[in-house]
Parts: structure tokens; sequence; C-alpha cells
């Protein structure tokens, strides 16, 4: 198979390496697109703890199960399916125990402690493998559903009922669960780099009810805010933007560090939380909900052996909605 590789250098590096084989519990998948997310970004900067180099990233996997290792049930040859970030749990500690896998004690995670999709073919246990039957969308188009899609439902039903939701940072994330939660019936309030017109012009085109700067509050009281930018001066600014008893969610695996601010800004049972990885209870709600809101992911396709053009233009806030690379 063909990978992209991150090793030391923090470039990825094409390779070539022998089929990898699914053990008991894992299938392989022959991948059709695997999307780019800014964790990726994180990954390579070195942001993240050491999850084990040389390491093919990517979870946003999207392909076709083409074999199945032993003691596989429910998917067959051939079946198109997506895997994500976490990719593996313990099942004993006292949060899988519990249903909070995606707190898991010993996790695996796709793309960082395990190889990705960045690759043309990804090995996954089969827990972690969700069948896309209901969705209704090219490879390409599907692949951020599998991160950007996951965890920012998982945040949005974090950040609890609301009628009126602000997004801060628009990228693959906010621009699906824009989607998501006007098909719920929200308003949307999307906040972006004071000088991003253009992203402001694509959340308006979406149905946001009002997009501006991040760094001012909205026109309105928010009952609700989800921060999608890895940006801790966004904390603030949020707690500001919503009203008592509303709640702000950090949806990010990495943030840069808030800066302090008066409690006064916390008063008023404002709730500041965060969202950790997922459960597959939250994929296949997603995927349901994706699938009946009719989440259309706006992409731009790359070619697997130029993943380090997609890093860059990501990185450079040059993509609108999502990266994906195709093998
Ligand atoms: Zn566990
Ligand atoms: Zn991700």
């Amino acid at each position: 198979m063909r990978a992209m590789v991150l090793g030391a250098s923090g470039t990825l590096d094409e390779v070539e390496r022998p089929d990898p084989e699914p053990g008991p519990g894992e299938v392989r998948i022959a991948v059709r697109a695997c999307g780019v997310c800014r964790t990726d970004l994180h990954l390579i900067d070195g942001e993240l703890p050491p999850g084990g180099l040389p390491r093919i990233p990517g979870h946003e996997i999207v392909g076709v199960i083409d074999r199945l290792g032993a003691e596989v049930l429910g998917l067959s040859l051939g079946q198109r399916v997506g895997v994500g970030w976490l990719g593996h749990s313990c099942q004993h500690c006292p949060y899988c125990l519990s249903g909070h896998e995606n707190l898991c004690d010993h996790p695996g995670f796709t793309g960082y402690t395990r190889d990705g999709g960045f690759a043309t073919h990804a090995v996954a246990e089969a827990r972690y493998v969700y069948p896309l039957d209901g969705i209704d969308l090219d490879d390409a188009a599907a692949a951020p559903l599998l991160c950007a899609g996951l965890i920012g439902w998982r945040s949005l039903v974090m950040a609890g009922p609301h009628r009126k939701l602000g997004i801060y940072g628009f990228g693959a994330a906010g621009h699906i669960i824009l989607q998501v939660a006007r098909w719920q019936g929200a308003e949307v309030f999307v906040f972006t780099r004071p000088d991003d017109l253009a992203a402001q012009e694509f959340a308006l085109s979406l149905g946001a009810t009002w997009a501006g700067p991040s760094d001012a509050p909205g026109p309105e009281p928010l009952d609700a805010a989800i921060l999608y930018a890895p940006v801790g001066a966004l904390v603030p600014a949020a707690l500001r933007a919503v009203r008592k008893g509303g709640r702000v969610v950090c949806a990010g695996i990495h943030m840069s560090d808030i800066p302090s601010f008066p409690y006064e800004w916390l008063w008023g049972e404002r709730q500041l939380v965060s969202v950790a990885n997922l459960t597959r209870a939250d994929a296949l709600d997603f995927l349901h909900a994706a699938a009946l809101a009719g989440v259309h992911p706006a992409v731009t396709t790359y070619p697997l052996t130029q993943a380090n053009q997609a890093v860059a233009d990501l990185r450079a806030g040059r993509v609108r909605g999502a990266a994906v690379l195709v093998p």
C-alpha cells in the first residue's frame, strides 16, 4: 500500500509498505477518502502528547471493507464504512463500564496512537467501524462527517437545549454543525476571525442568522456557544456572549491558553465545559441525523500524495469547509 507517514521531521513522507492484515476483530478498508482534521495539524506540530512515530495520520476515513479479520460480526466485504477518531477502548475501565468510552483510560486513537487513513489501506477495529449505508454523499463529501461531524455533534448535544446558538470558528466542524442546528430549528450566530469576510459570507449562505467578528459580542445574547477554533482568548469572549445560565462548549482537543478574566463573566450560572472524543452511540446518532438533515459538507479534495499541501492550506485558512485526501 501507499501511505503518507509522519516521522520525526514534522512533514508527511510518501512510503510504500506491505498491505496491512486485519487481526481478530478488525477489518481492512480500501480507503476512498480521508479528511484532514485540525487535530492532524496539532499532531504534526507536536502539540499533542506523543502518540508514537512513525505514524500514518488521518481519522476521517471513508472506504470499502476489502478484508475481514476473524470474529468480525455485522460487517461485510464490499460494505462502505467510515472510521473516526476513537479507534479502540479497553472495555474494562470505570469509564468504559459506565458508558463513557470517550473518556477511556486506555484508548486507541485513529491516526494518532494507531495508523490512520492517509493511505490506500487502513486496518480498524470492527467495533469502531460505522456503516455509511444511509449517507447519500460521495466519499470525499462524507469523510468530514467522521470527525468534524461526530465531535461537532457531541459538542452540539453538550450545548444543551438552545434556540440561539453561537459557533466560534467556521471550518469543517462549524459548517457541518450549522447545518444540523438549522435543521433542528436553532438560530445560529457565527463568529470568525475579524478579517475573514469570506467565511462570514459562507456562513450566511448556509443559513446563519448573523455572522461577524469573534472579538465582539454578537447582536443578541446566546443560549449556548461552541468553540471550534483552538483559541483560548475566545473562551472569555464566548462567556460574555451567552446569557445567564448559558453554556460554552470547548470542542477542540488542543487550545492555546485561556487568558484570565473577571469572575463576573462566568457568574450568573454560566457553564464552561469541554468535549472529549466520542462514543459509538454519538456516531450512530449523528450519522442518522446527518442523513435526515441532508448535511452536505463543502470539501476541497487533494490527491493523497499532496497531503502536505492540504495541511498547509488548512493551516493558512485557505480551505472552505474541509480538506479531503483521495488516494
Ligand atoms: Zn476503558
Ligand atoms: Zn478530528
